[in-house]
């Protein structure tokens, strides 16, 4: 028999707002599940994030779960198994998160085979919910009136409810104590170092929220473009692994004492071009690769294929930043050193490789494999959105005069980003990160 406990089976914040979002008063005892095996990648650095996600809701927001009655459950190989989970605790319904990527489907498709109790699932990495958009939008300006118009529906102040009965643990379910240490016996690729400049975790990323209302939001408008500056909020791997919501955000930022067109910017990405990403990986099958371009953009780069390369780099040249642009090898040494990369120069670092690679399908490769690979917030539908958008025109439009390789895609050169901003300022912080004095 079922114990009318609902499961949640996902981590941190975002587990907070599936509990939130789904009301949780109505249902009685709630179980939240987490397997740190899940989050296992190729990488080492990318781990971290998660784990220390759910080492932090060990200290605080763990804490206050039994204050909500809802009991915490954390395992790995060979206890990791949700069917035999499911067998011991009964829940009478499953709530999970939805993810649109291909692997998180697949995963999700398996598990749910085996529930014999309903299986719902919340949109939580967007304020309104993705399938509510209904098809692949052409571009910003097609999507941001249908998100305008649900906006009020869905950006409102969440409760914080508890279960009305607190859920009561089996005495010999297994737990393990999420703790670092879980992650020595990860069979990850330890080739990739981990990044110790950003700490994991819910607490941490609502410091990182809180100092970026405090220091940054104001000016945000204009110095998001500038590279050279701390203008953006750095949430983004916060966002990636769910230790911080996009709701938690919009409201502090919509109701923050800061200019109303620095709120405004700073809403239209996480909101607008964030659930546009979401609503391309959702509805593009192919939105990992070069088949994901409209045709105007197959078109043209397909016509310049095999124009002339003023330079051509191995994807190993690329990886060592061993190329002849001091402002190319400096964003590539942000995200290897750092694990992110200023978005001004995400685009100028994606187009470079279309400039300099040998075809423009290998160039979507190679920005999808280094992006995913050093980024704390890679393997994100905002990624392959980003790449679309730089090397496949995708959510742009034509440009001309129409150029060497690029075609009538939209160009962007040293000369002209260095006019944009400064440009020496940003390699020699950059530098300085190198020499370890950030
Ligand atoms: C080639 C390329 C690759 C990219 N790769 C990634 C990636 O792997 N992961 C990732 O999260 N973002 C990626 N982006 C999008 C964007 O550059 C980053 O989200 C942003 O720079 C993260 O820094 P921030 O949190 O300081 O952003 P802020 O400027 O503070 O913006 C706040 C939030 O809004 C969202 N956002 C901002 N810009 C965009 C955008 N252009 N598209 C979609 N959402 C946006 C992000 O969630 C971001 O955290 C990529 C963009 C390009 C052009």
């Amino acid at each position: 028999m079922p114990t009318g406990a609902a499961l949640f089976i996902g981590c941190s914040d975002r587990n907070a707002h599936l509990i939130t979002r789904r009301s949780m008063s109505r249902y009685k005892p709630a179980i939240s599940w987490g397997n740190p095996l899940s989050f296992s990648s190729s990488l080492s650095r990318v781990p971290i994030m998660p784990i220390c996600g759910i080492t932090i809701i060990s200290c605080r927001d763990f804490e206050a779960l039994p204050l909500r009655r809802v009991g915490f459950v954390l395992r790995r190989y060979p206890e990791h198994g949700i069917r035999k989970f499911l067998s011991e605790v009964r829940p009478c319904l499953v709530i999970g998160d939805e993810n649109p990527m291909r692997e998180a489907e697949r995963r999700k498709a398996n598990a749910a085979r085996d529930f014999s109790v309903p299986f719902w699932t919340i949109d939580a990495d967007v304020i309104v919910p993705s399938k509510l958009l209904g098809k692949e939008h052409y571009a910003a300006r097609t999507i941001r009136p249908k998100i305008h118009a649900l906006l009020p529906r869905f950006l409102k102040p969440l409760a914080n409810p508890s279960a009305k009965v607190a859920w009561k643990r089996p005495g010999n379910l297994v737990s393990m104590a999420p703790e670092l240490s879980l992650l020595d016996s990860l069979a990850v690729d330890r080739s990739v170092g981990p990044v110790s400049s950003r700490i994991g975790g819910s607490e941490q990323g609502r410091k990182a929220l809180h100092q970026f209302l405090k220091f940054r939001l104001k000016g945000y408008a204009t110095n998001r473009n500038h590279p050279d500056r701390d203008g953006t909020s750095q949430l983004s791997p916060y966002l990636h692994f769910g230790h911080l919501g996009p709701h938690t955000i919009a409201l502090a930022v919509r109701d923050a004492a800061a200019p109303a067109a620095d709120r405004t910017a700073f809403l239209e990405e996480l909101i607008v071009r964030k659930e546009l990403a979401m609503n391309f990986v959702r509805f593009n099958p192919d939105y990992e690769s070069f088949d994901s371009c409209q045709p105007w953009a197959y078109q043209t780069l397909r016509a310049h294929a095999r124009d002339r390369r003023g330079h051509q780099y191995t994807e190993k040249q690329l990886e060592d930043a061993e190329t002849h642009d001091p402002l190319w090898n400096a964003a590539q040494k942000q995200m290897v050193l750092s694990g992110w990369m200023h978005g001004y120069m995400r685009m100028y670092w994606a187009k470079k490789i279309l400039e300099w690679s040998p075809s423009p399908e290998i160039a979507y490769e190679i920005a999808v494999r280094l992006n995913d690979r050093y980024e704390l917030d890679g393997r994100d539908p905002n990624g392959y959105a980003g790449i679309a958008w730089a090397i496949a025109g995708k959510h742009d439009r034509a440009w001309g005069p129409e150029r060497p390789v690029y075609g009538k895609i939209r160009y962007m050169s040293y000369a002209s980003t260095s006019r944009k901003f400064n440009s020496k300022a940003y390699i020699e912080r950059v530098a300085a990160l190198e020499r370890g004095r950030f």
